[in-house]
């Protein structure tokens, strides 16, 4: 048999399985597993019964209750990984939902509800593309297994984490299903750190203020000013992604049309999240506490964010600073044979290639690339209304990442 001819047997075994596809994501949407509590045990049981029925055996691991992985390996040690969250976080107010958030109800060429797009639909499409390729081949060099994790709406420890750091699951490439658009594929995140400013000043009598006292929550809104700055300072990023990170800016301006939001991928983002100060209305505040998120860019670490932070504050008396959590920013290697390949079938899918980007939030591929695999985003979703009201996914979309998934691993794994 020619290569062609075997890429067409897979692809035509694919759609014959397109429509089922559908109706296993409307059905995924219907059986809950939001976050929190993140709780996923039903959804594990729908994902395992599948396989099941495909032949395909899985480990269900479950490092904390309730928080699930279904982990399926077929033909050795991992190769690639094919990687996605069963999570979702909550639906908000029903009232505002054209159809009910776990209807999975599929109109007008659309699937809507909670996780369309973040992401049982691109997980959907990971799942049918591992069953129907190792369905067709029995044979392929390469070992290629499929992670159907919890967890990662609050950041991973319990799923992707877990598998990568304790069960030393270390595949050479990770594909994650997450919905970059099939326009771009995302190589790399910002990185995040959450700290805490602990303001001290000095009370006394609020009639006898300004006069007398120290008040800390005065003192507060200087050091977040000051503190602001650090968001308008430019930093460079490596050189084989800054042409990436200049057109990733450009994609978040057109996708969010703010003014300077182009220079995301250069610069901090700040926000002060939560202050909390003061005892009394009539003493002047001894104490006040202001925690802050900043995205960290591809140019300096967490570390480097808490020095520079120590900088600004050293002009403060009483002023002190203390990390909360945080993790640095990583990239794939652009030049990753994986990267090749999603651009590669993308084309032969749909006539042209998707752009490599670089995202403000953080996925489990980090997870991955800080163990030095290779982890690259590429899946179906549509943005606007991920985490909001009236979440969806368009069905051909989700057909079309299966096709585009069932060539990446043909192409990953040479059967
Ligand atoms: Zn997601």
């Amino acid at each position: 048999m020619t290569v062609d001819s075997k890429l067409d047997m897979l692809l035509s075994r694919g759609r014959e399985y397109e429509d089922e596809l559908i109706n296993f994501l409307s059905g995924f949407i219907q059986v809950k597993s939001v976050n929190p509590p993140g709780d996923v045990r039903e959804a594990a049981e729908y994902v395992q019964s599948f396989l099941s029925k495909w032949g395909l055996q899985s480990r269900w691991i479950e490092p904390k209750e309730g928080v699930v992985t279904i982990y399926s390996n077929v033909g050795g040690e991992d190769y690639i990984m094919l990687n996605g969250h069963m999570d979702v976080v909550p639906e908000g107010d029903h009232s505002r939902w054209t159809y009910p958030p776990y209807s999975g109800k599929i109109v007008d060429g659309y699937v809507y509800g909670r996780g369309a797009s973040d992401m049982k639909g691109g997980l959907s499409a990971l799942i049918f593309a591992y069953a129907v390729f190792t369905n067709v081949f029995d044979k392929f060099d390469r070992g290629v297994s499929l992670a159907a994790v919890g967890d990662e709406e609050v950041g991973g420890q319990y799923g992707s984490l877990y598998i990568a750091e304790e069960l030393g699951i270390k595949p050479n490439y990770v594909l994650l299903g997450e919905p970059s658009t099939l326009n771009y594929y995302n190589i790399g995140e910002k990185g995040i750190v959450w700290y805490r400013v602990k303001v001290v000043g000095e009370p006394a009598h609020a009639s006898v203020s300004p006069y007398a006292g120290d008040n800390a929550i005065l003192k507060a809104g200087e050091v977040i000013k000051e503190i602001y700055k650090l968001s308008e300072i430019d930093f460079e990023p490596p050189g084989d992604i800054r042409d990436i990170a200049i057109q990733s800016g450009l994609k978040a301006k057109e996708l969010l049309g703010l003014d300077g939001i182009e220079k995301i991928f250069f610069r901090l983002s700040c926000n002060v999240g939560l202050i909390n100060g003061g005892v009394k209305t009539n003493v002047v505040a001894p104490e006040c506490t202001i925690d802050f998120d900043m995205r960290i860019p591809h140019a300096i670490t967490v570390d480097d964010v808490l020095k520079l932070v120590g900088e600004k504050l050293s002009k403060f008396d009483g002023v002190s600073i203390e990390k909360i959590s945080g993790h640095d920013p990583n990239y794939t290697n652009p030049e990753t044979p994986l990267a090749k390949v999603i651009e590669e079938s993308a084309y032969e899918e749909m006539g042209y290639k998707p752009k490599p980007s670089l995202v403000m939030g953080a996925t489990d591929g980090r997870h991955f690339r800080l163990k030095g695999c290779d982890a690259v985003v590429y899946g179906p979703g549509e943005w606007s209304r991920i985490h909001g009201f009236d979440e969806r996914i368009e069905i051909n979309d989700v057909k079309r990442a299966f096709r585009v998934y069932l060539r990446i691993l043909y192409r990953m794994l040479k059967p």
